[in-house]
């Protein structure tokens, strides 16, 4: 896997930069942007990078070199594409739940936007009637993804106007005479098979006639990755084929033709990222041989929150005999990383490396515990840059006022 930062590598970087460390490899991202671009370069396809899954600025800045767009989720991320260097008719995004005054922010900066209910649908309409196109995100009734808390298109979701209220949205763009650019749906993360994208394309087939002023429909993201050992990713290339062939099928819906979007979060930089943990204490019982690392669900919530796996490496012994250990976390809780996981055999004071840590790692981190926030590096051309410092303790007092 030579797209990959070796071993040796990472322990310089751990001993460089200190541990807990997030490592992101430029490279790889611009790898997986490559796969989309090349599989959809003769159809009319625009990528948004969902960048909730990481921020750092500097990864931004990346991305948009790289000639993508970005999908934002709150009107802060949108100020920080902006940031970045990203034109505001390169950013996205895609609300939910939102006040209106973060609308009309978002109208003041001149970026695309996806509304998500009537109520702020008809309050659209209400201050900015045709002036301004929009986008409606539906909840399409489909069931996907890799669990539960990541499915978001299902019938008890909470995103998007549900299909079945569609004639209540055409009231409303009858109503204020809408200009609506785009039909948005996004059923969920982790999705492998690509048959759910085309499911998706289906329902707004029948949909795309109603809306006049459509060009766009918004596809979403959720291409899986692989985290387990033998895991395979979503594969773009038949994604491509059957985007291609299902408008084959339905040349022109609406009578023209149609740019499609797709908003990849953790496959553009899940794969890139790598967090380095060392190895404070290995605890013997009966039940299980622990390893306690210097971080926590403070620095990574996904095994926690959402049984997410991420392989687990002793890079600082690779050819140690393989034993059976549970890999938990120093905070008071229990952060259980992986259980009864074979790795090389841990001593104290080795690093542990987590994979596939770019995405919603260190960006769901927290001060629990007030223990800091990790550092994070970028490599990129080769060079490792820092591109936050770790915390200090002035950052656990910073925004409290003493009395
Ligand atoms: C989170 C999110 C994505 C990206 O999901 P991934 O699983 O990271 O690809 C795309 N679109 C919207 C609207 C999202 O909320």
């Amino acid at each position: 896997m030579s797209d990959q930062l070796s071993q040796q590598y990472l322990i310089s970087l751990g001993n460089q930069f200190g541990t807990p460390l997030y490592v992101y490899h430029a490279e790889k991202i611009k790898q997986q942007y490559a796969k989309l671009t090349t599989a959809f370069k003769n159809s009319d396809t625009k990528f948004f990078y969902a960048c909730k899954a990481l921020t750092n600025i500097n990864v931004l800045k990346y991305i948009c070199s790289l000639g993508a767009n970005v999908d934002c989720s709150s009107i802060n991320e949108a100020k920080l594409a902006l940031h970045a260097g990203f034109p505001s008719d390169r950013i996205l995004y895609t609300s939910n739940g939102i006040a209106f005054d973060e609308i009309a922010e978002a109208v003041s900066l001149g970026i695309i936007i996806n509304i998500d209910s009537l109520s702020n649908l008809e309050k659209f309409g209400q201050t900015y009637g045709r002036s301004y196109p929009v986008g409606i995100r539906l909840r399409p009734n489909i069931m996907a993804g890799g669990n539960l808390k990541i499915s978001t298109g299902h019938d008890r979701s909470k995103f998007g106007i549900p299909v079945d209220q569609i004639e209540k949205v055409l009231d409303l763009v009858k109503k204020y005479d809408l200009n609506i650019a785009d039909l948005h749906i996004h059923t969920g993360s982790e999705i492998k098979d690509v048959d759910v994208f085309v499911k998706g394309i289906e329902i707004l087939f029948d949909l795309i006639p109603k809306f006049a002023d459509l060009k766009f429909i918004d596809l979403g993201g959720g291409f899986k990755v692989p985290y387990k050992e033998g895991d395979s990713e979503t594969n773009i290339d038949e994604l491509a084929s059957k985007v291609k062939e299902a408008f084959a099928n339905h040349p022109n819906p609406g009578g023209r033709p149609l740019q499609v979007w797709f908003e990849p979060g953790k496959f553009l930089v899940s794969e890139c990222g790598y967090f380095i943990t060392k190895v404070n204490v290995i605890k013997q019982t009966d039940a299980a041989t622990f390893v306690s690392v210097d971080s926590g669900f403070n620095h990574l919530i996904r095994p926690m929150f959402y049984d997410a796996y991420h392989r687990i490496e002793n890079i600082s012994n690779p050819n140690g005999q393989p034993k059976r250990y549970s890999v938990v976390g120093n905070i008071c809780e229990t952060d259980t990383f992986a259980w009864d996981r074979t790795i090389n055999e841990v001593r104290e004071g080795d690093y542990l490396v987590f994979y596939n840590a770019g995405a919603y790692g260190f960006e769901m981190s927290s001060n629990f515990n007030s223990r800091y926030k990790p550092a994070e590096v970028l490599v990129k051309d080769n060079q490792a840059h820092l591109v936050r410092r770790r915390d200090v303790f002035e950052d656990l007092l910073r925004n409290q006022i003493e009395l």
